[in-house]
Parts: structure tokens; sequence; C-alpha cells
């Protein structure tokens, strides 16, 4: 009666032990003020525009004149053009009816699964968003886990022998922060339109790639309209985390086996949801204009800040590290050959520092660890004070 494959899902582990071995620290120190490098989740308010568009939609609600009841299950019209328009400045011309409103990724990267057969074998570049292999492991697909490492930046590059039919693709990459250049993505596009396959290009963290050379999206790249997904969310690029917003594009040139996903995807919100709430789709609206996008461009150059706090910490150290240039996640080597639970465990006790232990994204991701840039750049500082004095 019953979805027996929860059975094959792997106990997670990792926050759970992080959470687990905080609360022990902190029994047996009460009162200690941890720098907390660990949790993916923003320390920056949702900025002007956004709060006063947000009032504004409330206020909107109160006036039988300017009240909105169930919005479009796809997506308010004024949001799906505002996003189409935000990619046609990158050069990505997209229908606003290519655009779909989603109440953010991780919903997303579960719900489009629904186009998916039982059948379809997912490949997870890892390390990887542990979510990725957990959603496809209660639907009972297969996974093809894809190792990454120092070798090759944590970029894989395609090969003949990837036998998947459903690609992740993460870039900005959590937890690595490695970002594809538009050659490695190409190569990834090729593959998927010679195998037939489709990508689920997970962009949340594009808001940080600074080098212009890199691509923002898929859809960047000669091919993609017929092989690729894009899923995007608001969390990360405007504060979103707590408020729920989120978009993701499918051309209606994707099609397999005589299926349109673009249509597919229609069929299944009409059905499965009833849209998103009005108030969050203004609010949204605003993080897009010229205000907008000024005040979170503030917001996103803070916590490049603290990742520059932390990789000079590492640099005058001597560690290896990769991301937080255009990635909110540093990704280092841990020292003298700890394995990343030790390490985990060195810092909470040495110097109060948490951070997330590579072992959780994957078994590649062993003997690395994760520091997200998006705590309290003073804590952030103290922390980058406090690993050089114990590494240095
Ligand atoms: N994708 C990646 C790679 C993430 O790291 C996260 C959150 O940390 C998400 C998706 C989920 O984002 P959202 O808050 O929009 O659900």
């Amino acid at each position: 009666m019953l979805n027996t494959h929860y059975k094959d899902l792997k106990d997670s582990y990792l926050f759970y032990n992080i959470a687990q071995k905080v609360n022990a620290y902190l029994a047996q120190h009460p009162g200690t003020h941890l720098l907390r490098l660990g949790i993916g989740d923003v320390s920056q308010p949702l900025c002007a525009a956004v709060i006063d568009a947000l009032h504004a939609a409330v206020d909107d609600q109160a006036n039988k004149e300017t009240f909105h009841g169930y919005m479009p299950e796809c997506g308010a019209p004024f949001l799906r053009e505002t996003i189409a328009a935000h990619y046609a400045k990158r050069g990505v011309v997209l229908s606003p009816d290519e655009v779909f409103v989603s109440s953010g990724a991780s919903d997303e990267l579960g719900d489009i699964l629904d186009l998916f057969d039982k059948s379809a074998a997912a490949m997870v570049i890892e390390p990887a968003y542990p979510a990725y292999v957990d959603a496809n492991v209660m639907a009972g697909r297969q996974i093809v886990h894809l190792s990454s490492g120092r070798e090759n930046g944590f970029l894989p590059e395609p090969d003949d022998s990837i036998d998947a039919d459903i690609l992740y693709i993460c870039s900005p990459n959590n937890p690595t922060g490695a970002v594809f250049s538009r050659d490695q993505l190409q190569a990834w596009v090729d593959f998927a339109n010679r195998r037939g396959a489709v990508i689920l290009f997970d962009a949340a963290y594009e808001a940080y790639i600074e080098d212009e050379t890199l691509p923002h999206s898929v859809f960047e790249l000669d091919g993609a309209r017929t092989c690729a997904i894009e899923i995007c969310s608001l969390s990360k690029t405007a504060g979103f985390t707590g408020t729920r917003l989120g978009y993701t594009v499918i051309p209606k040139t994707l099609e397999r086996g005589g299926l349109n996903l673009n249509a597919m995807w229609v069929r299944n919100r009409t059905t499965k949801t009833n849209g998103i709430s009005y108030i969050l789709q203004k609010g949204g609206a605003a993080a897009f204009t010229d205000e907008g996008q000024s005040q979170i461009r503030q917001q996103i150059a803070l916590y490049k800040r603290n990742a520059k706090t932390l990789t000079d910490a590492l640099d005058r150290i001597g560690l290896w590290y990769c991301g937080g240039h255009n990635a909110p996640y540093v990704w280092l080597r841990c020292p003298n050959g700890m394995d990343s639970w030790t390490f985990f465990d060195f810092l909470l006790q040495k110097g109060q520092i948490v951070g997330t232990p590579g072992a959780g994204f994957g078994a590649c991701g062993e003997g690395f660890f994760r520091f997200s840039t998006f705590g309290d750049p003073a804590d952030t500082a103290e922390a980058a004070r406090r690993l050089t004095a114990l590494l240095g």
C-alpha cells in the first residue's frame, strides 16, 4: 500500500548530526557564541524595494477593486513577463509562457520529476545538494553517481559511458562553488541532445557569478532549448529563503517521445497547484526592478566580502580551496589529513566554528569541508581570525 522506496533512502545524518554535536557542545559550554558558517540560509533581510512591494500588495488585498483571489497556476503574467525580460538582458530570448513561477527551487526539484517515468535513470554529479538523490530514490529511480574531485576542478565532463536520462547540473555548485565554463556546459548540452536526455539545471546561485565569461543560464548555450529545464530561486539571490519564491524555465521546444514538456508542466501545475500568492509575486517582481537589482547587488556584495575574508585566511594558511569567487560557498581540503567529521569536531571544540563536513554531500566529498558565506560579517571575520590562529 505504501511507497516502499522510502526504505531505500539512506538516513541523512548530515544536518541532524551537526545539530546534535552543536547542542551537546552548547550543553557543556552554556552561553558560548558559535560562529555559524554551516547552513546555507541567508542572514540579511529582504531589501527595501521588495518590502515596499510586499506592503503595497497586502494593501491591495484590502480593497475590493485591487483584491486578487486565485492566481494563475503557472504564475502571474506580470511576473512571467518580468522574468523573461530579465533573461533577455543576457541575450536569452524566452516567451513568458516558458517561465513558470514556483514556491522555490526545492519544491520544484521534487515536483518536476512527475514529468519522468520511473524507469528514467538520474545522473547526479557528486558532491551534490542531497535532495537530488533523495527525490529520485523516493520515486524508485536508479541513480548514476558521477564523482568529481580536485583533478577536474569538481567539474566533470560527459562521457558516453554515462547511462542516464535525467542529468542534474548545479552551477555555481553547492557545495563546491565550482562553475562550469561555457565550453564545459556546452559539452553537457551536446551530450544531452545526443542521448535524448534532459538536463535539470539548478541555477539557484547564478547571481553570484562575477566572471562575465561564465554562463548564468543553461539557455545561453546552443541547443539547450531542446534538452534543458532550468530551476531557479529568489532564495539566495534576494533573501527569499523564508518568503519562498522561485521560477522554472521549460522551453516550448523541449520534446521527448512525442510529448511536449512545457505542455505537460502546464497540465501538472493546473492540476496540482492553485498558484503562488499574489503578495509574494508582487514582492518577487520588485526584485527585478532597477532599484531592486541594485539593492540585491549590495547584499550579494556583503556576502562576497565574507567570501574574501575566508579565502584570504585560507590563502594565509595555505589550505587548498575552490569556490568563493563566483559562488557563496568555499570548499576546502581538510588540513593534516583529517576526515571531514574530525575537522568538524576540531573547529567546533577549538574555534567554536560550525561548518559542514564534505562527507554529507556524497562519498567523494570526504576529506573536504564547506563554509557558507551567508553568515554575519563580524562572525565570519572572527572565524577567519580563529582559523588563521589554529591552522596558520
Ligand atoms: N538548489 C540548491 C543547489 C540549493 O543549495 C538550495 C538551497 O540551499 C536549493 C536548490 C533550494 O532553494 P529554495 O530555497 O528555492 O528551495
